[in-house]
This record gives structure tokens, C-alpha cells and sequence, in this order.
């Protein structure tokens, strides 16, 4: 039996399925992801971007964080692919119960997904620090330099940037949802990131899969590991 044959055999089986992933997800959309080699540690900058999209880097060099954000993590425009699509069309079936996701591009959402836990938040929501009036992602990467509120606030996108905190509810509806499903999907995330990575250690459940183009530190207790691109392993689920 191939391994595709098997992952549907395993989601057939399953009741409850819930998809863990994280930025490689989106490079098959056009977004590049950090640890790849065309990845953004991997690209011209001055400063790792674990750096760049620091809080205090934020705080100190805050129209520097601006030209990269605006550079590297606008996903306006650009659209869900097939791992997305597929993900969204098995909640649709009742299969997949949530997708919890690292990524910040708003994809899932975009491809139908209901459920998604957006563990470090989304460049779709943008606040005012000094007023907290809404801004839309248009606004913020259609402006320049540091993007500014009427009332003369900073404007920050809703985005757990690293030395900043998880949001308490995002954390805790993910937990219960790895915690209760049967089938834990993790695909297109090198599991480094922390404390995200971690929550994978709340599944109780019966199988775990993980699809990634690279070996990932979770890989020997998999039940099943597809090397290779997720768009192309979900494009091959069958949904009856
Ligand atoms: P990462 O860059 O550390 O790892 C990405 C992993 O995905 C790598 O192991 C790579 O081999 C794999 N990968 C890349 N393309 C793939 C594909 N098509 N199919 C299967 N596997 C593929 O990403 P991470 O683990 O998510 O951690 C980085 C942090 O930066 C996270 O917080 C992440 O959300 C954030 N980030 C988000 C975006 C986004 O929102 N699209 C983009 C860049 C970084």
C-alpha cells in the first residue's frame, strides 16, 4: 500500500481529524517560508527575521519591521492552493474538525475553512496601539513607512511577534481540539517553533501523520511520514 493509499485509509477511519501546520502550507501559494532553502533565513536581509519580527525589534526599529513585513509577509492577492482547498472541503465532509495553524496569511479562511486557531495571529487585523481602531491588511501594506491612525497612534498588525504571548483562547480552543481528535494531520511546519510546536504533545488520539518536504524533530513517532510537498499529498485524499 502506498502512502497515500494509507493516509486515506487512516482519515477514513477516523472520526475527528485536525490539521497542525505551519508556513510550508503556504510556499506552494507563493509565500515563502523561513527554513527552506529559498526561505527567508536563507534571503539578503541584515537580521534573521526571527529578529526582524521581534517585539522589541518592533518597538526600537519599527520602520525597518514595516519594509520587511511589507516585503515578506504580505499575502494579499495571492491564493489558497490545493492543501488549503482540500483541508477546507474535509470540514465540509465532517472530517476535519480544526486546522491549527502558525501562519499568519489568512489562507485557510480564505479556502472555506471555518475552524482554524491562528496561533500567532493574522496580517488581516490591524489596531491602533494608542486607540485600538481596526485597520484592514489594505491599509496597513498600502501605506508607507510606519503606519499611522488618525489619531496618531501606531498601527500594528494582530501579530504574535516573537518575545510576545499566545493568545490564552486561540491556545486553549487548539488544545481541545488535538486533545479530542483521532487523527492529528501535521504538515508543511519544521515543529521549532515554540511554544506552538508543543501543543502537538496534548494528542491522545490514534494516528498521527506527518507530510513535510524535511525530516522534522517528530518524525519517529509519526504512524506515517509523506516527504514531500503537501499540496500534493492532500490533493490525493479522497472525500466520499
Ligand atoms: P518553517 O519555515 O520553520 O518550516 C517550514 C517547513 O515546511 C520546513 O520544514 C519545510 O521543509 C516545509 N515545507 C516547505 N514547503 C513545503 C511544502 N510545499 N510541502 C511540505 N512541506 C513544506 O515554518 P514554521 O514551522 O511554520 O515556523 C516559522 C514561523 O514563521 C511560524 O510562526 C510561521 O507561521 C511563520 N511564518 C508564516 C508565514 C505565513 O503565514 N505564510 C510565512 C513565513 C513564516
Amino acid at each position: 500500500m502506498n502512502s497515500i493509499d494509507r493516509l486515506n485509509e487512516m482519515i477514513e477511519q477516523a472520526e475527528s481529524v485536525v490539521f497542525f501546520g505551519g508556513a510550508g502550507v503556504s510556499t506552494e501559494s507563493g509565500i515563502p517560508d523561513f527554513r527552506s532553502v529559498d526561505g527567508l533565513y536563507n534571503q539578503e536581509w541584515k537580521y534573521p527575521p526571527e529578529t526582524i519580527i521581534s517585539r522589541s525589534f518592533f518597538d526600537k526599529n519599527t520602520a525597518e519591521f514595516y519594509r520587511f513585513y511589507r516585503a515578506k509577509l504580505n499575502s494579499l492577492g495571492v491564493k489558497p492552493n490545493a492543501a488549503h482547498l482540500k483541508l477546507a472541503e474535509l470540514e465540509t465532509a465532517g472530517k476535519v474538525r480544526a486546522v491549527v495553524t502558525q501562519n499568519i496569511d489568512g489562507l485557510h479562511q480564505l479556502a472555506g475553512s471555518r475552524i482554524v486557531y491562528e496561533l500567532h495571529g493574522s496580517v488581516l487585523r490591524n489596531y491602533c496601539m494608542n486607540c485600538g481602531k481596526f485597520y484592514s491588511a489594505e491599509a496597513v501594506f498600502g501605506s508607507d513607512g510606519i503606519p499611522r491612525c488618525n489619531c496618531g497612534g501606531i498601527v500594528k498588525p494582530d501579530v504574535v511577534l516573537y518575545e510576545e504571548e499566545l493568545d490564552d483562547k486561540t491556545v486553549q480552543g487548539a488544545i481541545d481540539a488535538i486533545a479530542r481528535c483521532d487523527l492529528l494531520m501535521i504538515g508543511g511546519t519544521s515543529l521549532n517553533v515554540y511554544p506552538a510546536a508543543g501543543l502537538i504533545r496534548y494528542f491522545r488520539g490514534k494516528n498521527i501523520v506527518i507530510i513535510n518536504r524535511s525530516p522534522t524533530p517528530y518524525d519517529s513517532k509519526a504512524d506515517l511520514v509523506i516527504p514531500g510537498k503537501i499540496g500534493e499529498a492532500l490533493s490525493g485524499i479522497n472525500i466520499n
